[in-house]
C-alpha cells in the first residue's frame, strides 16, 4: 500500500483498521465472506480505467481487445459452472441484476410474485421502499406459521389468482432448501417466467451443496460476493431465448459502462469456484451450519424452522427477552458479528427485529470445522444470556481472538 499511504494516509489507515477488524472477529453475517488475494488483485487493477459500454464485439468505445477477452472468459466460466446458456456478468450488484431482469422482461405495472420480506424475501422482491415495489405490482407469498417452510400451496393459489409475468423464488433470510421443480410447475401453469434469485446460495449451488435451479428457472440472478466469495457485484444467467432481453435490461436499460476490473475479479472467482477445493468448502459451510444449529439448540435457543439446510441460521431472540438489535450489539461487543433480522410473523418493528441472522460462509473460509461450532454456539449463548455483563463480553472476546489468531482469514495482508 505504498502509494496510498503516501497520497492519503488517512484513508490508508482506515483500510488497515478494517483489515485488522476483519482478521480479529468471527464474521458471521451470512452474506459476507473473504475474497481471495487473487480476486482482490484483479479488482485493484488498471482495468478500472477502461470504458466498455456494450458487450464483447459490440462496444461503443475503442481499445477493447483485452477487456473483451476478460468479459468473454468470465461469461464462459459462468455458463460452464452453472450449466446455463447465457451469462451477463456486468450487473454492479445483486440488486442491479434483479432490476435488469424486470426491466428486460416486463413492463412497469406488470404483476410479479416474490417472497414476503418478513419471511426472508429481499427488498428487490417488491418492497415498497425499493424501485421493484414502486414500478411493478408485486404480490407476496409467505411461509407456514408452524414449519416456517415456504408455503407452496399459497404460492400456487396466489399465482392462479394474480397470474404474474415473473415468479421470483430465493431469499435473503431462509434457512431451508427451495423446491425449484414445484415452483416451475406453478410458473408454467400460469404462464410465468421462473426467476431464481440465488444471491445467498450461489456458492453452495456452484459447489454442489444445494440443489441447482439450472434447467428449472429460465432466469437466475446472483450477487457475486456472498457464498461465491468473489468481488462485490452481480450476474444474470438465463436461457438462450431470453438473452437479448436480459442483456438490454442490463445495458442500456439500467447501467452504463461495466466495471471491467470487477468483471476480471468475477472471472477469477468463477475459476476458483469450479475447483474440487471449492466444492469441498461449500459442503463444509453446510456441515458447519448444521453443527452450529445443533450447538445452539443444545443451549435452548429457538431456531426459525428448527434448524438449517444451508449456510445460515435465524434465531428468535424474543424468548431471551431481547430484540435483534440488542442481541447483535452484545455479540459484536464480544467479537461475533451478526445482523438483526425480522423473523416470520414478527411481533417487533423491522428496525429492531425479533431475530438475529448469521451463518458459516466466512468462518469456514478461514478454516473452522464442525468441532469449532460447539465453541461458537456456546460463546453466543453465554453472551445472549448476559448481554450487558462486561466481564462475560470481555472473556468471550478474548477466546474469539484466540481462535481467529489460529485461523487467519484469507486475502488479508499480514
Ligand atoms: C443480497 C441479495 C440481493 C442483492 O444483492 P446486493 O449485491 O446487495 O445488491 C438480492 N437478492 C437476494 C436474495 C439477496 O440476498
Amino acid at each position: 500500500m505504498g502509494a496510498l499511504e503516501q497520497v492519503d494516509p488517512e484513508v490508508a489507515a482506515m483500510i488497515r483498521h478494517e483489515e485488522q477488524r476483519q482478521q480479529t472477529v468471527l464474521e458471521m453475517i451470512p452474506s459476507e465472506n473473504y475474497a481471495s488475494a487473487a480476486v482482490i488483485e484483479a479488482v485493484g487493477s488498471v482495468l478500472t480505467n477502461k470504458y466498455a459500454e456494450g458487450y464483447p464485439g459490440a462496444r461503443y468505445y475503442h481499445g477493447n481487445e483485452f477487456v473483451d477477452d476478460v468479459e468473454d472468459i468470465a461469461r464462459k466460466r459462468a455458463t460452464e459452472l452453472f450449466g446455463v446458456d447465457h451469462a451477463n456478468v456486468q450487473p454492479h450488484s445483486g440488486t442491479q441484476a434483479n432490476m435488469a431482469v424486470y426491466l428486460g422482461l416486463i413492463k412497469p405495472g406488470d404483476t410479479v410474485m416474490g417472497l414476503k420480506l418478513d419471511a426472508g424475501g429481499h427488498l428487490t422482491h417488491g418492497s415498497p421502499v425499493s424501485a421493484s415495489g414502486m414500478l411493478y405490482n408485486f404480490v407476496s407469498y409467505g411461509v407456514d406459521r408452524e414449519s416456517h417452510l415456504v408455503d407452496y400451496d399459497e404460492m400456487h393459489a396466489l399465482a392462479k389468482e394474480h397470474r404474474p409475468k415473473i415468479l421470483v423464488v430465493g431469499a435473503t433470510a431462509y434457512p431451508r432448501l427451495w423446491d425449484f421443480k414445484r415452483a416451475r410447475e406453478i410458473a408454467d401453469e400460469v404462464g410465468a417466467i421462473l426467476m431464481a434469485d440465488m444471491a445467498h446460495i450461489a456458492g453452495l449451488v456452484a459447489g454442489g451443496a444445494h440443489p441447482s435451479p439450472a434447467g428449472l428457472a429460465q432466469v437466475m440472478t446472483t450477487s457475486t460476493h456472498k457464498t461465491l466469495r468473489g468481488p462485490r457485484g452481480g450476474m444474470v444467467l438465463c436461457d438462450r431465448d431470453l438473452r437479448r432481453q436480459i442483456d438490454r435490461g442490463v445495458f442500456p436499460g439500467s447501467q452504463g459502462g461495466p466495471m471491467m476490473h470487477v468483471i476480471a475479479g468475477k472471472a477469477v472467482m468463477l475459476k476458483e469456484a469450479a475447483t474440487a477445493e471449492f466444492s469441498q468448502h461449500a459442503h463444509q459451510v453446510v456441515a458447519n451450519a448444521k453443527a452450529l444449529a445443533a450447538s445452539l439448540m443444545d443451549t435452548g435457543m429457538t431456531l426459525i424452522s428448527g434448524g438449517t439446510d444451508n449456510h445460515l441460521v435465524l434465531v428468535d431472540v424474543r424468548p431471551m427477552g431481547l430484540n435483534g438489535v440488542q442481541a447483535a450489539d452484545a455479540l459484536e461487543a464480544a467479537g461475533i458479528v451478526v445482523n438483526s433480522n425480522p423473523i416470520p410473523f414478527d411481533t417487533l418493528p423491522p428496525r429492531e427485529g425479533g431475530g438475529i441472522r448469521f451463518g458459516t460462509p466466512a468462518i469456514t473460509s478461514r478454516g473452522l470445522v464442525e468441532e469449532d461450532m460447539k465453541f461458537v454456539g456456546q460463546a453466543m449463548a453465554r453472551v445472549l444470556a448476559a448481554p450487558t455483563d462486561q466481564g462475560v463480553l470481555a472473556a468471550v472476546k478474548r477466546e474469539v481472538q484466540e481462535i481467529c489468531a489460529k485461523h487467519p482469514a484469507p486475502g488479508i495482508p499480514a
